[in-house]
């Protein structure tokens, strides 16, 4: 029954979508005070709900809080960045990708490996000469 087998794919594929929409809209909810459970909202409302949390969420918000989330935004890519410099100061190395992996990591989590980002495809090649 290959019908079955497309069917139950999609319902994987369509849980695991609504998953991780219940969780957007449940966080947005959260950080906007509400205490009640969204998940369900986001699982079965999909990405309107997502958009109808988040526009909720700011429409309610006054100039100050939307100023204060939009610095707060800001401050949190700020800090990545400085982890990121952090990690090549260390002896880390960055990836083609653009994730930024420590020194002690050997491959990406992409699949590139250290040896070929540092040295380029052409030298892990002639080294095995
Ligand atoms: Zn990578």
């Amino acid at each position: 029954m290959r019908d079955m087998g497309a069917l139950v794919l999609i319902l994987v594929i369509w849980a695991c979508l609504g998953i991780v929409n219940g969780q957007i809209v449940n966080e947005i909810m959260k950080e906007k005070g509400y205490t009640k459970n969204y998940f369900w909202l986001g699982f079965f409302g999909g990405k309107g709900a997502v958009r109808h949390a988040y526009g909720r969420m700011t429409a309610l918000m006054t100039p100050e809080e939307r100023e204060a989330l939009k610095k707060k935004k800001e401050e949190k890519k700020r800090e990545m960045e400085a982890h990121k410099q952090e990690l090549i100061d260390e002896g880390g190395w960055k990836c083609p990708c653009g994730k930024v992996n420590a020194v002690y990591v050997s491959s990406c989590a992409c699949g590139m490996s250290k040896r070929e980002v540092k040295y380029g495809q052409a030298a892990v090649e002639q080294k095995e000469e």
